[in-house]
This record gives C-alpha cells, structure tokens and sequence, in this order.
C-alpha cells in the first residue's frame, strides 16, 4: 500500500486546472491536460498508482473513455499486465457487450470487446480521470463483471464529493485528490 506525502499530493493538486462553466454554465471542469504536460506532476502521480498498485496482483487494467486511456495504458505498462479500453458505443470493431446509464439529460453507453479479459476470473482495476455522479465509472465496472471478470477496485486521479458517486459502484474505490 502506497500513501501518498503531503509534498506530493500538492503537485499533483496544483497541476489541475479549474474551468469554470465548462461544457455548460454551473459546472467546473477539472482539466488534467495541465497534469500531462507537467512531467513532475504526471511522473509522481503515476509513480504513486504504479506503488498503490503492484501488491495487488492485478491482472488488467481498464480504462474509460478516454482521459482513463492515458493513466490506464501507462500503469498497465508499467505492472507489466494487460490494458483494456471501456469505449463509448459504436467504437469497438469486434462483438461487444453494452451498458446504459443514464446522464442529466438523456443517456449513454459504453462498451467493451466480449473477449476482452482472456484470463479466466481476471482481477481487474478500473480507471478515469475523474468520478463525478458514478454513472459512467458503475456502467464500466458492471460491464467488467458481465464479461466474467472481477472489477477489484476502482481508481480515479480525482472525485466530486459531494456527488457522491463512489456509493453506487460495486467495487472498492480509490481516488488520489478530493474536492468538495
Ligand atoms: P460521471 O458519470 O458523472 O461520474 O462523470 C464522469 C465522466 O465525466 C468522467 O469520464 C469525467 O472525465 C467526466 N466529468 C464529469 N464531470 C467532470 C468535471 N467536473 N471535470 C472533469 N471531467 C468531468
């Protein structure tokens, strides 16, 4: 287990950015663009997943569309395990299995590959960027176990509080900074 220095978890904070009213009035946005062109910043927070991580024996790591693509497909390379994308609908190219979940206005899909954890009973982490309402990150997590895998725990870089998404999802959750 990985604890994460008071140091750190400020470079890391201090590399997000805030938008107000983006993509629409009342919400801000966290930008994690400004954690990838950091390479302090990006380097310690994949260091501390990368620690968090490696005592788990985990056997893939799924990431959502599509900021959990960057952090998924980097600690997936540096466990030295799989990487699986979770997409929206109507991306993946092979037999896919699919899940709704509904938005303010309206829902979404996402998807992933029928054969997408080879190994039987796989241990699985799932990731994204952020964890606001849960509806995305519980749609991804339920379509990790229709497929016959294990989603173990869920992790984000970032979590709304006080939307308190993490109590719908049926996995452990971890998320490096908090913002209320
Ligand atoms: P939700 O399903 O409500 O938990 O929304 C999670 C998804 O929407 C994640 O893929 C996030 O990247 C994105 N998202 C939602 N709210 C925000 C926000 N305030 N800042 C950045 N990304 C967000």
């Amino acid at each position: 287990m990985s604890t994460l220095t008071t140091e750190d978890k400020k470079i890391i904070e201090d590399s997000i950015r805030d938008i107000p009213d983006f993509p629409k009035s009342g919400i801000v946005f966290k930008d994690i663009t400004t954690i990838l062109n950091n390479p302090e910043a990006f380097s310690t927070l994949m260091n501390h997943i990368e620690r968090r991580y490696k005592s788990y024996n985990l056997d893939y790591v799924a990431g959502i569309d599509a900021r959990g693509f960057i952090f998924g497909a980097i600690l997936a390379d540096r466990l030295n395990i799989g990487f699986v994308p979770i997409r929206k609908k109507g991306k993946l190219p092979y037999t896919t299995v699919s899940e709704k979940y509904t938005l303010e206005y309206g829902f979404d899909e996402v998807e992933v590959h029928i054969d997408a954890f080879p190994k039987e009973d796989a241990r699985v982490l799932l990731i994204d960027d952020l964890i606001a309402t849960g509806g995305t990150a519980k749609a991804a997590a339920s379509l990790i176990n229709k497929v016959g895998a294990n989603c173990v725990e869920a992790c984000f870089i970032a979590e709304l509080d006080f939307l308190k998404g993490r109590d719908g999802i049926d996995a452990d959750v971890y998320s490096v900074l908090h913002f209320d």
